[in-house]
């Protein structure tokens, strides 16, 4: 028999009708493959959680991924309950008793390696493993939590470790749409993307596929399939670019307001500046995104603007600010009143005009450019938060995307 890995998201397991609901799903694709069901914790439960550790100020990272990473416990054991109710021979496992083993970055931690050997020994015996996603156990001991939307690169992980015949990620959507469903009703499901357009998108915002899954399944070539959890259809096939024929021009818009503005102004405008800020702030693990250089008004200092995540803003300004003296700015501002749009397509690399096409679309809707990045396949500008939905809009009508059909 075969393995194929089906990861179920949080609107999935969300109570204890959809757990049941899975757990049909789980008895139909038992009968042709053995299986790993990788779960999330239940909708809203891992905010409720992070709410908790943000009331009471917690800086204690190895409590922090404890409380974090409970959510799963729970919807595993629900499952695996319902799952031998049905005389399916399974097994609930959580991160550290695979072990799931990874490094010590806390809230963020990255997969060093998987037991497989324990795995296929479990297999052997089960038909099923349950096992919590979002979780594994640091080399030093520790549970950690993989990064919220965490989950994905569990499953992604366990196929690519296990060489799965197939990876399934079920959500509360048909799959992966031109844009987010939920802001554009107008949104088209994608049948086909290519790794890179599916890794821009997310590291974009689109939070439908956590990032590293998918750099994880672009690696090892593993194919992944995103569909619905509610529906009997197929969704939307992750696949290498050498398999899609025909090449979109945008294949999909994005948006994230995840992110903040950083400000330094009056820094001197000399070489070395810019290794010193981003030194520091890459030495704290905080993750830069756009950088905006430009001579101030003086013309002798200069000024830097750049984006982190927001939950890293507050630890920029403090090591920011702690360096004063070194990087010698006037004045640190930050704004989190800021939103990334962004275009993806694979077909951006031979065509040009798409980027001025995005600038004309934001023009003609009065909307401020803060900041502009751009890769082969993806052109990001940095907007006024107010303006997301209406960027979103208008650019996927601007390339077509409200009509076409992929
Ligand atoms: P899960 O709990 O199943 O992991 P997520 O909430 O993490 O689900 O991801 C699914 C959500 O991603 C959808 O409900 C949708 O609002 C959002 N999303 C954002 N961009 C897209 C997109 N381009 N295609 C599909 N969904 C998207
Ligand atoms: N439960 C975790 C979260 O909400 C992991 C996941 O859903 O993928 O971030
Ligand atoms: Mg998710």
């Amino acid at each position: 028999m075969k393995l194929v890995v089906m990861k179920f998201g949080g609107t999935s397991v969300g109570d204890l009708d959809k757990i049941a609901n899975v757990a049909n799903i789980i008895n139909h694709e038992v009968k042709k493959n053995k299986l790993i069901v990788v779960l999330s914790a239940m909708a809203g439960e891992t905010n409720k959680l992070q709410n908790y550790l943000d009331i009471i100020k917690s800086d204690n990272q190895i409590e922090n991924d404890l409380v974090l990473t409970s959510g799963e416990n729970v919807t595993i054991g629900l499952l695996s309950i319902l799952l031998k109710k049905k005389r399916i021979k399974s097994i609930p496992l959580l991160g550290w008793q695979i072990p799931i083993i990874t490094d010590n970055s806390h809230q963020k931690a990255k997969i060093l390696n998987i037991d497989t050997n324990r795995i296929k020994k479990y297999l052997r015996k089960y038909d099923v493993l349950v096992i919590a996603g979002f979780q594994g156990i640091s080399t030093k001991g520790n549970i950690t939590s993989l990064g919220r939307g965490g989950s994905d690169t569990s499953a992604v992980a366990l196929a690519s470790a296990l060489n799965a015949k197939r990876c399934d990620i079920y959500t509360d959507v048909d799959g992966v749409f031109t844009t987010d469903p939920n802001i554009e009703p107008r949104a088209k499901k994608i049948n086909k993307l290519t790794f890179e357009e599916m890794l821009e998108m997310s590291s974009t915002g689109a939070k439908v596929l956590h990032t590293r899954s998918v750099e994880l399944a672009m690696k090892n070539s593993l194919v992944i399939q995103v569909l619905s959890s509610l529906k009997n259809k197929k969704g939307t096939l992750i696949v290498d670019e050498k398999k899609l024929i025909e090449k979109e021009i945008v294949s999909g818009v994005s948006y994230s307001i995840n992110e903040s503005k950083v400000t330094i102004s009056g820094i001197p405008d000399k070489p070395g500046i810019s290794a010193k800020i981003f030194g520091l702030l890459a030495e704290k693990n905080i993750n830069v995104d756009m950088i905006v250089q430009n001579i101030s008004q003086d013309g002798i200092s200069a000024n830097i603007t750049f984006t982190v995540p927001n939950s890293e803003v507050d630890k920029a300004q403090i090591v920011l600010k702690n360096n004063e003296k070194k990087i010698k700015f006037k004045s640190l501002n930050t704004d989190e009143n800021v939103s990334k749009i962004s275009v993806i397509g694979m077909g951006m690399m031979s065509q040009s005009g798409v980027a001025q096409k995005m600038f004309k679309t934001l023009a003609d809707n009065s909307i401020n450019i803060l900041a502009i990045s751009t890769s082969e396949i993806k052109i990001s500008v940095l907007i006024n938060k107010k303006f997301t939905n209406i960027a979103v809009k208008s650019l996927h009508k601007a390339y077509n995307l409200n009509s076409k059909k992929r």
